[in-house]
């Protein structure tokens, strides 16, 4: 099941890309058949395409051979062929100076020399008939891969990381609460690689129009998550109806409050959507509405699961991973959160009965702001990478 997702997801990038190309599914990877009249650009956009897919380890253009024509009548491998196509490889990718090495792999062991024995002999075939003349087996400056399974024979000249994990759309539909920050984005991105399917909520301080939205931050950022979801809905719901209704945003307790009014509004989409679980960029005390008192107290709103990958991470671990998965530059930029306008005074030691008791004064009809909020919500659909449509009633959509 897991394979067959994931072999869907990169069709669809590769599409997306603009190509039509086939992918054939083995028992221990995936091949992408390269057309004849591809281009290395056509190739270099299908590799970064192939190597963001969420379930990918790795992604290389190889030159490949099947059986009928790699195995002889005795089934052992045309080491022939093997050390021609080396060759000419090893001739393509020289660069003075540079350190090679020769990593062999064979997954049948019957018919197949073992593979250091190969390493060591298409190593010096390297030397002895290409310009390449200095061996690095720990950390060469180019390493030509040989994998020879039973049925399929690789010729590896180049190597990219994917990010590994799940394929998106195999651990069910999760609703993510993105903000403006480091921490949401990243914890959207981790449990997309966990394999659920991910859309977004964000709660905007005045009400959301399509033409003030476009090409904002969150729009960023949200198009640039779903080259990692694949498919995924912003739902931009305004704060407007909370503000009106509370008497005082200045009190200690206006901060939980609002936490837990954004914590039920996101339940109650979640519900309506079919996601599961909520998703939020919480850690561990990293700032006041983050104390594990606070984090109960505000939970103790819904019954839903909330998911918070983040919880242990430190600052400096998230803002890492943000420059290692590329959200670091969209992260840094300046964004009017919402939470500096209310958090003046916040307490740290939250009680959820307590809070319970200023919400039943300050918001009598809370079934009704909630509605009020969803009602005027804004949905933009993003799929690949790029921003297909978008509604203003969220209820409309389908799932
Ligand atoms: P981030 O870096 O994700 O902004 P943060 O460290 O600023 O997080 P908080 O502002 O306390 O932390 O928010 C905690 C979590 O609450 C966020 O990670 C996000 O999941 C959610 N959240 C905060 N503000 C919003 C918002 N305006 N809309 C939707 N979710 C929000
Ligand atoms: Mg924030």
């Amino acid at each position: 099941m897991f394979e067959e997702q994931l072999a869907r997801n990169m069709a669809r990038r590769i599409s997306d890309a603009g190509y039509r190309w086939v992918i054939d599914t083995k028992r221990n990877y995936h091949l992408i058949q390269i057309p004849e009249d591809a281009d290395y650009e056509d190739i270099r956009k299908v590799l970064q395409a192939v190597s963001e897919v969420h379930g990918v380890k790795w992604v290389s253009p190889s030159v490949w051979f099947p059986a009928s024509e790699f195995r002889r009548e005795d089934h052992t491998p045309d080491y022939e062929l093997i050390k021609k196509t080396t060759l000419k490889l090893a001739d393509a990718y020289y660069k003075p100076d540079a350190k090679f090495a020769i990593k062999a792999n064979r997954s049948e062991k019957q018919y197949t020399i073992p593979s250091d024995e190969i390493e060591r002999w298409l190593g010096t075939e390297v030397i002895n008939h290409t310009k390449w003349d200095k061996v690095n087996l720990r950390n060469p400056d180019r390493a030509f891969r040989i994998r020879i399974y039973t049925r399929d024979l690789f010729i590896i000249p180049e190597r990219y990381d994917g990010p590994g994990g799940l394929p998106v759309n195999s651990a069910g539909h999760v609703l993510s609460l993105l903000s403006g920050g480091f921490d949401s984005p990243i914890a959207s991105w981790l449990m997309a690689r966990r394999g659920c399917s991910v859309d977004f909520i964000h709660f905007t301080a005045s009400h959301p129009h399509p033409e003030l939205f476009e090409n904002s931050k969150m729009d960023r950022l949200a198009q640039w998550l779903s080259r990692f979801t694949l498919q995924s809905r912003l739902f931009l719901v305004p704060y407007t109806y909370f503000d009106m209704t509370m008497p005082d945003h200045s009190r200690p307790k206006a901060l939980m409050v609002f936490r837990r009014f954004m914590s039920r509004t996101a339940e109650h989409l979640a519900e309506e959507i079919g996601a599961k679980a909520l998703v939020t960029g919480d850690s561990l005390s990293q700032v006041a509405s983050q104390t594990l008192d606070n984090l109960v107290a505000n939970y103790d709103a819904i019954s839903m699961p909330v998911l918070q990958p983040l919880i242990g991470y430190n600052k400096d671990d998230i803002v890492e991973l943000s420059r290692q998965i590329g959200s670091y530059d969209l992260s840094v930029e300046p964004y009017k959160d919402c939470c500096s306008l209310i958090a003046r005074n916040p307490e740290i030691k939250a009680k959820a009965h307590l809070l319970q008791e200023y919400e039943e004064e300050w918001i009598p009809d809370y079934d009704k702001l909630i509605e009020q909020s969803l009602g005027d919500a804004l949905c933009v659909e993003y799929r690949c990478g790029k921003k297909l449509n978008t509604y203003t009633n969220t209820l409309v959509v389908e799932e």
